[in-house]
């Protein structure tokens, strides 16, 4: 059975300067290679112009173009861990109150930092915690749930229209047996990224497809308030929109969901 836990980040993390390290683990840091806004630290020789790197790359004028957002030049701070042991050595001595995760996005006053490590899902871990990055280089106040929806959508490989195959089958499972339906409004209340479940992060993310991928109006709509956002500075409800715009939207959010998981099995 595949395992449904994956990786989150904690967005938003305050961390007071205050904690002194007396047994010293530092991050990696023995090389370091510069592509655009990512700062690439390791201990191990990551080639430049590694595919990877290439698609994290691409992925900011990806990002940028879909929700018509200015591109910064903020640095993004990547601390890629050899191995997982020293990853998670380095996250318990330095940030001991963080869960258990494969990677995180840390966004302090001055820096935009990912810690992670090379394994067999770095790639997904990069995209998502880099997407995170590159999100709150422009935008301060992102709500928690769209933050996610986001860096999910945002995770999936190149050239798969954001659809993430883990989260249309959980969610059409919980669909088809009467257990869950869209409701936005509900993912707007969470605060913090513990209170967030596996279903939460895959509702976020078929919000976002849905707005992102079926209708030019839809796309436009939150496009709209993705910049009223970095106008205002404040954090409009989006599921208020969503439903002056089209009221019947959490049926036809479940409709796409449907769709997403025929056209998975005619695959
Ligand atoms: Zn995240």
């Amino acid at each position: 059975m595949k395992t449904v836990y994956r990786a989150v980040c904690i967005a938003s993390v305050l961390i007071s300067g205050c904690t002194l390290m007396r047994t010293e683990i530092s991050s990696p840091n023995a090389y370091q290679v510069e592509r655009d806004q990512l700062v690439i630290h390791s201990d191990f020789r990551l080639a430049k112009r590694h595919r990877l790197l290439d698609e994290l790359v691409a992925r900011r004028l990806d990002l940028a173009a879909k929700l018509q957002l200015p591109l910064s030049d903020e640095p993004i701070h990547v601390f890629l861990f050899d191995s997982p042991s020293e990853y998670h050595e380095f996250i318990a001595k330095k940030y001991p109150s963080f869960p258990d995760r494969r990677a995180f996005f840390v966004e302090t006053d001055t820096r935009l930092k990912v810690y992670a490590y090379w394994g067999d899902r770095v790639g997904e871990d990069l995209r998502h915690e880099v997407t995170h990055g590159y999100l709150h280089a422009v935008l301060t106040n992102l709500p928690l749930w769209l933050d996610e929806g986001f860096a999910e959508y945002f995770e999936v490989p190149r050239g798969q229209r954001g659809v993430n195959a883990a989260h249309v089958e959980l969610l059409a499972e919980q669909l088809k047996f009467g257990k869950w339906f869209p409701d936005m409004a509900q993912l707007e209340k969470l605060e913090r990224p513990e209170q967030m479940s596996q279903q939460d992060y895959a509702e976020s993310w078929l919000w976002a497809h849905w707005l992102l991928e079926t209708t030019d109006p839809r796309l436009d709509l939150l496009r709209n308030h993705v910049a009223r956002m970095r106008l205002t500075g404040e954090t409009p409800s989006l599921s208020v929109v969503v439903k002056s715009l089209e009221p019947n939207a959490p049926q036809l959010v479940a409709d796409h969901l449907r769709s997403l998981l025929q056209s998975r099995t005619l695959h």
